[in-house]
């Protein structure tokens, strides 16, 4: 299968889902997750059409998306991964959004780099719904103060993002996450992955964020 087909596949799968499910046909947005991915494959993603991609380290997608972004103007960024505030100016400087907002100290560092760069870019908190220690994330119990101090540091919070720990049922954490954000007044869902977007899907993810189901295995040996 080309690349081009496997993004067809992934919207003909969330189909099925959302039938078998019995809900409406969804339609998040496909963010392309291009992290290790050899560029070949990422550029035939690009030459498909597709322009919404994610990173997960800052470094990684400077390297490869300053020139891509040059030759595709529309190409669209999401940072999915966990952010340093030392990197917060580059992170400001290359993405379109940020969906990995996760403290206070990240969201005051954000903050002031969007005022500087005269940006506002849209942010999405993310939720450590299964409280593991190692993962980024607020915790549950800290999510309403993180949203309530981030709009006071005037960032645009849209929604909220999380990785459900491996080995639970992920439709657990997608059920939590659309409560919390319901809670508190968010629209956007990023939740769903490779394993599991057309359950997202059905369970109303907005933003689903695909990586091996689109450009193959990712190859961390070399
Ligand atoms: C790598 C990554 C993905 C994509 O994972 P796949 O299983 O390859 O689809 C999604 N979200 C985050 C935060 C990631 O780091």
């Amino acid at each position: 299968m080309s690349i081009a087909d496997n993004i067809k596949a992934i919207d003909q799968e969330i189909a099925r889902m959302c039938k078998h499910v019995g809900v409406p046909v969804a339609n998040p947005r496909l963010i392309a997750v291009s992290k290790v991915q050899p560029k070949e494959r990422v550029l035939a993603a690009l030459e498909h059409g597709h322009r919404q991609f994610g990173e997960n380290r800052v470094q990684e997608a400077e390297e490869r998306w300053v020139s891509l972004k040059k030759e595709y103007p529309d190409v669209q960024l999401s940072l999915i991964g966990s952010l340093q505030t030392n990197k917060a100016a580059k992170a400001v400087e290359l993405f379109d959004e940020i969906q990995s907002v996760d403290r206070v100290k990240l969201a005051r560092a954000l903050a002031k780099e969007m005022k500087q760069q005269n940006k506002t870019l849209p942010v999405y908190l993310q939720v450590n719904t299964g409280a593991e220690p190692q993962k980024g994330g607020v915790l549950v119990k800290g999510l309403s103060e993180l949203h309530a101090d981030s709009l006071s540091l005037g960032l645009n919070v849209v929604g909220l993002m999380c990785i459900p720990p491996s080995g639970d049922d992920p439709s657990l954490h997608f059920a939590l996450l659309k409560k919390l954000a319901n809670q508190e007044g968010l629209s956007k869902l990023s939740m769903g992955m490779s394993g599991d977007y057309a359950l997202a899907a059905a369970m109303g993810a907005t933003d689903i964020r695909v990586g091996t189901a689109i450009f193959g295995e990712r190859d961390y040996s070399g």
